[in-house]
């Protein structure tokens, strides 16, 4: 069966004007019933199992864009889902 991991876009730096910058372990943040993983583009650690990118958006509740700090140090651009 085929699994529909996304493996985020990593960033240098955060513009805190428009995104916000969070970071929480343990990873996975958290666990959905759904076909794949949300990776870290720096380890590939999943960041979320299970659940899209929409889900981690709506854990952080922010109007700006989201950018996840992994625990290996890597900025992840979270994107927002239509
Ligand atoms: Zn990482």
């Amino acid at each position: 069966m085929m699994k529909n991991d996304l493996t985020l876009t990593t960033i240098k730096n955060v513009d805190k004007d428009k995104q916000a910058h969070v970071r929480a372990k343990p990873l996975p943040i958290i666990k959905g019933p759904h076909e794949g993983d949300v990776k870290c583009g720096g380890c590939g650690t999943a960041i979320a199992e299970g659940a899209g990118p929409q889900v981690i958006h709506a854990l952080f509740q922010t109007d700006q864009d989201l950018v996840f700090e992994c625990t290996c140090g890597a900025l992840n651009l979270v994107p927002r889902e239509a």
